[in-house]
């Protein structure tokens, strides 16, 4: 590797963790300063190397779409929205989810919308990842009991989309938590459980990957930055997670998250169009380099103008001729391939003089 290159790296960020166990990772990576989340540049750097995945139906690049689902009954839900909402449905074309409102069993509100955005997605051809916590009522952000959702498990594995875990505050310090919440959700799932994203990105690069691995997740796809769109560490392609105390792979992929809804509005305060504007730059510098774009919109923002930005974004995948994956077979993909060993081969054979 030349040298402009190697400077253009160690401008780029820190917490690059995944080559840090390699003498020329070391070489490369260690004591970065003036981090840069903003640009996949360890991507951008292997595929200029020769690393050139490729994806099913000779799609030239990936999207990994995933909703968190937190809240499924909406606090404070009265009044004018009552009556507001089931005219919204009627509008949209869900005239029995309109009838729901008014009937005195029915739980229903604008957030308990799952089905929605299922359907949305086949009529796009898009499957997605639904990360479900599983607690308790007394615990921290409980909203729903998993127990009550079996028909909507049902539906989301009818339409070829993927159950995962959305860990708790507490669990992703805590191999004991993680395991209480996934039996819990794997008692009530219809098919394996194998994807895992913690509660507001909670992660220690420390232990979580292990613990994740230790109750035998396939994948984690919780590593991004909660305060801005981009690239954690430089990648936007999967890559193997790093034991930090053993020094040692994990047989756990990490299928890092690039966009979060939240971010825009709660940390950036951006309106719709300039996060739209903004994501899709991202989508063309990750195809650019046949990658992974991976994008969490939670349930309770598939509404109104934020509900409407989301689409665009999938339409400009559409367009980009993304191909589509849960992060299931994402990672089933990726190991099937074996491109976390072809990236680690590239990267130990680069010249850092
Ligand atoms: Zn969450």
């Amino acid at each position: 590797m030349k040298k402009e290159v190697y400077q253009k790296i160690r401008r780029g960020g820190h917490e690059l963790l995944h080559f840090a166990h390699h003498h020329e990772g070391r070489i490369l990576f260690n004591d970065l300063s003036g981090a840069d989340y903003t640009k996949p540049f360890i991507s951008h750097f292997l595929y200029q190397n020769g690393f050139k995945p490729i994806y099913p139906q000779g799609r030239k690049f990936a999207v990994c779409v995933s909703h968190d689902i937190d809240i499924l009954v909406q606090p404070n839900f009265f009044g004018w929205q009552k009556i507001k909402a089931p005219l919204r449905e009627l509008w949209e074309g869900y005239p029995l989810r309109a009838a729901n409102y008014f009937s005195a069993s029915s739980q229903i509100n604008p957030y308990q919308n799952l089905d929605k955005i299922l359907d949305y997605e086949a009529h796009q051809e898009v499957v997605s990842a639904f990360y479900f916590l599983a607690l308790q009522p007394h615990e921290e952000d409980f909203s729903y009991h998993v127990e009550s959702l079996q028909s909507t498990f049902q539906q989301i594995v009818e339409k070829k989309s993927e159950i995962g875990l959305h860990g708790g505050h507490q669990a992703f310090k805590s191999l004991e938590k993680i395991k209480e919440e996934l039996i819990l959700l794997q008692r009530n799932a219809p098919v394996p459980v194998v994807g895992y994203r913690n509660h507001f990105l909670r992660f220690d690069t420390t232990c979580t990957w292990s613990l994740l691995s230790e109750a035998n997740f396939l994948y984690d796809t919780t590593y991004g930055l909660a305060d801005f769109p981009g690239y954690r560490n430089g990648m936007c392609y999967p890559y193997q997670a790093w034991d930090h105390k053993k020094n040692i792979e994990l047989p756990l992929l990490e299928i890092p998250l690039l966009v979060m809804d939240a971010t825009f509005i709660y940390y950036l305060n951006w309106n719709p169009a300039q996060a739209v504007e903004y994501v899709m730059k991202m989508i063309d510098e990750v195809a650019a380099c046949q990658g992974v774009f991976t994008i969490l919109w939670h349930n309770n923002l598939f509404i109104g103008e934020w509900g409407k930005a989301f689409k665009r974004i999938i339409t400009h995948c559409r367009k980009k001729e993304a191909w589509f994956a849960t992060g299931k077979q994402m990672a089933e993909w990726w190991n099937e391939k074996q491109y976390t060993q072809k990236c680690q081969e590239i990267m130990e054979n680069v010249n850092t003089d």
